[in-house]
Formats: structure tokens, sequence, C-alpha cells
């Protein structure tokens, strides 16, 4: 008899229940598919496409040196899947839960349906602390923790190997996906996830907390785990183990370099948790991908898209310098911290006054770490449109002072403004606007921010107790 292992948002070898489990019994047909009309979501990128590509060559390597290579089919999974067990005898499907866009979602349950029809068992098991069925959040956070404490799955000691050839992996342009130049692209891979880990831990996070909202250090010093764990190349429980590990030696008097900041590293654990406490929510509500949590919210931003306004947003051409650095730098790197993703929306949602459904996906495509549980919810409480968190409207004017006083950053995305003093770069319309062949600013920042509160505060006291309210937070607050 033969199982099939199949990779999805897990591509690593340790820590792998699904593999681990699968060993032990049959021989595996370890499976990865490119879905062909996945990547014609419009949620998706060339950037993701290149380092899944990147993770997938390390999962082959990781399991060729195991005695079996990955095999890629490309194509529809149902008819992958029907194919394989046409020409295998398969007993069994292994898999993590995925819990993630509404494509895979409705493609999971068109499976479900194939393997029960074929009498074939698919064992789904829940990873990184999200879990199906939940009604509400009483025990999630003592749950989320528990799993957390376990001790990460070994790799498999051997695979048996079987007799199947695999498919050649499709370039991004061969399958058509949405190209989006990304230069400074992270790589993708296991290993890489392991030496991007080990160099946090031990050097890169001793000013985590201290830089974690400047765009200039924070490149350096957050973990920049985020797009390892979307890909899965690393389990949150491994990274929790090895944290933990690691603040033992230290304790125990190992170097690390001399030092290891335990405030920054309990604000960096405390980030993973909220992480699956994000993808939680789209798990017990798959519909907040496409619609206002709160239903107060639904049609204040009706009919007020505009075109132009949108392209020097998505563009980086909106004569705020802050602003237009950091989604240059994104558009580059695809990464930027949270603050400056946060201001990014409110000023799209908030100074623009536009529907976050008209943004969203400029956005995913351009996050190298899209991840849709948190990239929805983030961008809806950053929205106003939830009716249970703060409103935060953020001042790009005063995050320029703060978190880029001397412009660095700003000189480094803007090259426009190379030339521009100091004391004028935050608001380089005082010297003479249009001055630098630099946009002036297009619109009035003070004026669209008190707009913007004045419509969202009266909605929030209006529906503060109110029985939506009221069952929102109890399905989405631990
Ligand atoms: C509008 C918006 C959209 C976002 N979209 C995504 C997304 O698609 N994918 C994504 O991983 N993060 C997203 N974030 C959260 C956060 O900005 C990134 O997780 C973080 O910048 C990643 O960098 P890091 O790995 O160095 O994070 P660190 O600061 O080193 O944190 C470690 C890990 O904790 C998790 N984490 C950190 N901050 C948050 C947070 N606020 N909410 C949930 N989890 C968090 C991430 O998994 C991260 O890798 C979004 C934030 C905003 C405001």
């Amino acid at each position: 008899m033969t199982d099939i292992v199949w990779f999805k948002r897990d591509l690593r070898v340790h820590d792998h229940e699904p593999l681990f489990r699968a060993s032990k019994l049959n021989k595996i047909i370890p499976l990865y598919i490119i879905e062909t009309d996945l990547w014609q979501q419009p949620d998706l990128s060339d950037r993701h496409y290149e380092f899944l590509i990147d993770s997938l060559r390390d999962l082959n390597f990781s399991l060729k040196n195991l005695g079996q290579e990955l095999i890629i089919r490309v194509g529809n999974a149902e008819q992958v899947f029907s194919n394989l067990i046409k020409e295998h005898a398969v007993e069994n499907i292994w898999s993590h839960e995925e819990t993630w866009n509404n494509w895979t979602y409705q493609r999971d349950l068109k499976l479900k349906r194939l393997f029960t029809s074929k009498n074939i068992k698919w064992h789904e098991i829940h990873v990184n602390g999200v879990f199906r069925g939940l009604n509400d959040r009483k025990l999630w956070t003592s749950m989320f923790y528990q799993e957390m404490e376990k001790i990460p799955y070994e790799k498999p000691d051997k695979l048996n190997s079987i007799d199947i050839l695999s498919e050649t992996l499709p370039s991004a342009d061969d399958l058509g996906i949405k190209s989006i130049e990304c230069p400074y692209r992270q790589r993708g891979g296991e290993r890489e996830a392991q030496n991007v880990l080990n160099s946090f831990l031990k050097l890169r996070s001793l000013d985590y907390s201290k830089n974690i909202s400047s765009p200039t250090h924070s490149h350096e010093t957050c973990s920049r785990l985020s797009t390892y764990l979307a890909f899965g190349n690393i389990s949150l429980k491994q990274i929790f183990y090895y944290t933990k590990t690691a603040i033992n030696a230290f304790k125990d008097g190992e170097d690390y370099a001399n030092n290891m900041n335990l405030r920054s590293i309990n604000a960096f654990k405390n980030r993973l948790r909220w992480r699956s406490h994000f993808i939680q929510k789209l798990e017990d509500q798959p519909n907040i991908e496409s619609q206002n949590l709160h239903d107060a919210y639904n049609d204040i931003r009706d009919g007020y898209f505009n075109e132009d306004l949108y392209h020097a947003w998505q563009e980086g051409q909106t004569g705020f310098p802050l602003i237009d650095a950091c989604m240059r730098s994104l558009i580059n790197t695809g990464w930027i911290n949270f603050r400056m993703r946060a201001m990014l929306v409110s000023f799209a949602s908030n100074n623009l006054w536009m529907d976050w459904r008209k943004f969203a996906h400029h956005l995913s495509n351009i996050f190298t770490d899209y991840e849709p549980g948190i990239h929805y919810s983030q961008i809806q409480m950053q929205s106003g449109t939830t009716g249970i968190n703060t409103i935060r409207i953020y001042n790009p004017i005063k995050q320029s002072y703060d978190q880029d006083k001397d412009g660095i950053f700003i000189k480094k995305w803007v090259r426009e403004l190379q030339n521009c003093p100091v004391e004028y770069i935050h608001e380089p319309w005082k010297i003479i606007e249009g001055m630098y062949n630099y946009p002036a600013p297009i619109i009035d920042e003070g004026e669209t921010r008190k707009k913007a509160a004045a419509v969202l505060y009266s909605i929030k006291s209006k529906i503060r107790n109110s029985e939506t309210t009221k069952k929102i937070l109890k399905k989405h607050v631990s």
C-alpha cells in the first residue's frame, strides 16, 4: 500500500508530523502540487512563487537524502489526486490543516468529497496553534501554549523509495503569474529559515524592541521569520523550542555574543502568539477575507474610490516622503515592519478614504510573507472596520519625524529627495512645492484625518454595546 504526504504550507522535513507518522507506515509519495488556478488568484504574485521554488528545491534536497525525492505535479489538485489514486494503491493522505484563502478552503472541501468517495482516509493534522471547530476563545490561549511546549518532531530516519517520476517545476512566466519585480527578496528554504532564526537569537535580537518600528534598522533587528513561517519552512513550535533552548543556554552562561535581551525575546514570543491568534480568526470566520468584521461599517466608504489617488499610493508617489519610501522599499524588498504597514493601510483607508477591499490585494502581492489570516485581520483593524479594536489613524508626518528622524530611510528610497536638507525631508513642500521633481502632497493630511476620525468614532460609540459587537468579542477575543 502507498500513502501520500501532501506538502502545502509546511515545506520542511523537521517537525512535520504528517511526514513523520506516515514514514512509519507504508511507502510514501511526498507530493507537492503546483496548482495552476491558485497562481491566478489576485492575492498572489511572482515573489511568492519564487520563494516557493526556493523552498521546494531545499525540501527536495532533504527528502532525497532521506531516500525519496519530492514528487511534483502541475495542474488541478482533484485531477492530480484522482490520477495518483488510479495508478497507486493509495490508503491514506496525510497533510497539515490549512487555514489560507477562500480558494484553498473551497478546494479542500472538494478534495474531502473525493477522498470520501474513494474510501481514502485524509489525516489532516492541526499546526501552529490554530484549531478547527472552536466555538469561542475561552480555552484558546492555554491550548496554544500547551502545543508550543511540545518537543518538535525529528525528521524521519528514512523514506522507502517508490517508482514514480516527478514533473519539472514551471517558471512563474510559464504559469502567467502576476509579476512585480522584487530584487531584494528573501531566499526561501528550511535551511535558510534555521540560519535566520539562529542569527536572530544569537545576535540580531538585542535591539529588537528598541528598533521595532524603525524602517531603517528593523530590517536587521526584527526576526524576519514571517516568510519562513508563511511557507512553513519552520514551524512555530520549533521557534518556541529553539528560543527556549537559547534562553537556557544564555542563563547557563553560554556566550550569546555576551548578551541576550530577555525583554526583547519575550516581546518576540508574544508576537508569535499573535500570529496564531489572527490566523485563528480566519479559521473561525473565513469571510473576513471579503467582508467587514462588523457590518456597521459596510457602506461608509462606498463611492469614494479615486483611481488617481490609488495609483499614487500604490506607486509611492503621494508626496508624503515616509509613505512613498515605505511603499517603494516594500515593492523592492517584499518586507516592511509592522508600524509602517499599519501606516500605509491607515493612509489608504483614512486619508484617501478607500474601502480596504480595493487595495488589500496590492499589499498581499508585495508582502512576500502574505498570510491571509494576519493580512485581512490587520487590514480591517487599521481600517477601523472590526468594531472591537482601538481606532488608530497614523499621522504620516509625525511618524516620519519619529521613526526616520534624519531622513536616512527616505533618502534611500525616494531618490528625488537626495539633496533635500534634513530639516525639510519630512515636509519637502515647505521649501517650494514640486521642488526636486517630487510630487506635492495628494491630499490635506490634517483635514482628511479629522474627517475619518469623526466617522469612525461616531459609529464606534453607537455600536459599543450592540449584540453584534458582543458576538464578535465572544468569537474572536481570548
Ligand atoms: C496591514 C498589515 C498586514 C500584515 N500582513 C501580514 C502578513 O501577511 N503576514 C505576516 O506574517 N504578518 C503580517 N503583518 C504583521 C507584521 O507586520 C509582520 O508579521 C512582521 O512585520 C513580520 O516581520 P518579522 O518576521 O521580522 O516579525 P517579528 O517582529 O520578528 O515577529 C515574529 C513573528 O511574529 C508574528 N507577528 C509579528 N507581528 C505580528 C502582528 N502584529 N500580528 C500577527 N503576527 C505578528 C509574525 O509571524 C512574525 O514573523 C501585517 C501587519 C499589518 C499592519
